[in-house]
């Protein structure tokens, strides 16, 4: 992604103004458990703490132990993760011996890049005791801080002063009135570096025009549904099925079906089954070989399956069923 030095300091300030609508003030320790580096995730939230003068604590992601003692130590105040992790540290704090409400001193979360659940909500606000809100953003569109959640909670604020946001009919490309679910689209009104026009994220969702019971005049969008390709969200990492199939196609000794499994207990798991000639069903190089070219390109870890040739089903219908997702849907 690219940003002149005015694009950073316009996210910045979007990104504060996110924080500000949640509620989080200058004084605030913000734990930011997103990741830092290619990621937007990371840095955005840094960005925006800093707009507002709030503290940061920049942990990144995973180190589970590191993340709860940071968050007792430290009283951080707020926290920025995945819906996901938020979710797992409810049960790894307890199996670390904390006592969530009482220990830590968090007061709000902001959780976003991928979907959740109000179930999720609701389990992270018993946990922490504290207030959960949802934000919306992608790499595309600076990163984080496109929307966010007022104390309404009731669909996502976009800065209209930034984003022209509408929605289509992904079939046809159709603009569709507001409250009609559909692709959103989006226009930067001032990107220097990176400008897009009527940029279509894939994402199903709907735009509401209405004045907030809040005040805020910035039109809202619902909580996004899901997609309308085969993108998967992961743990927060984007994942093509194609970026799977092209490193498998990459790795000779490997048949043309494979199958993607995504489950979640607690966290998002992607598991990849494929298959291989009986005489190498058991070699741990290829094995090893397919789960390191897997993760050189997704970022993430998968768990390699191989089987004998003729194992996975076959499709007589066309398109081939490669993906289960196992997680459940709100
Ligand atoms: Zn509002």
């Amino acid at each position: 992604m690219a940003y002149t030095r005015r694009d950073l300091d316009l996210w910045g300030r979007l990104m504060g103004r996110a924080y500000d609508v949640a509620g989080v003030r200058k004084g605030d320790i913000v734990q930011n458990m997103y990741g830092y580096g290619l990621f937007t995730g990371g840095l955005g939230f840094h960005y925006g703490a800093r707009a507002i003068g709030a503290t940061v604590v920049p942990t990144s992601t995973g180190n589970t132990k590191r993340q709860l003692m940071f968050l007792k130590d430290l009283r951080s105040s707020v926290v920025a993760c995945t819906p996901s992790y938020m979710v797992y540290l409810c049960e790894a704090s307890r199996a670390e011996g904390y006592d969530p409400k009482k220990d830590f001193a968090l007061r709000i979360g902001l959780f976003g890049a991928e979907p959740w659940s109000e179930e999720a909500r609701k389990r992270i606000e018993e946990v922490f005791g504290l207030r959960a809100h949802d934000i919306f953003g992608m790499s595309e569109l600076y990163g984080p801080g496109v929307g966010i959640e007022c104390e309404q909670r009731n669909g996502l604020h976009v800065w209209a002063d930034e984003f022209l946001v509408e929605t289509i009919n992904p079939d046809t490309g159709e603009v569709l009135d507001p409250g009609r679910e559909g692709e959103l689209v989006f226009t930067m009104l001032s990107r220097e570096a990176m400008p897009l026009l009527r940029y279509r994220t894939r994402d199903l969702s709907r735009v509401f025009e209405e004045v907030c019971a809040c005040g805020r005049h910035h039109p809202r969008i619902q909580r996004i549904k899901g997609r309308s390709d085969d993108m998967l969200i992961i743990g927060g990492v984007n994942v093509f099925p194609s970026q799977v199939e092209h490193v498998l196609m990459n790795i000779s000794g490997l048949g043309d079906q494979y199958q993607i499994i995504v489950s979640r207990t607690d966290l998002d798991r992607l598991a990849v089954k494929v298959e291989t000639s009986r005489e190498r069903m058991n070699d741990e190089k290829l094995l090893k070989q397919i789960q390191g070219d897997l993760f050189a390109v997704l970022g993430i870890n998968a768990n390699v399956e191989l089987l004998e040739l003729g194992t996975l089903p076959r499709s007589e219908v066309g398109k081939a069923h490669r993906v289960i997702d196992l997680r459940a849907k709100e």
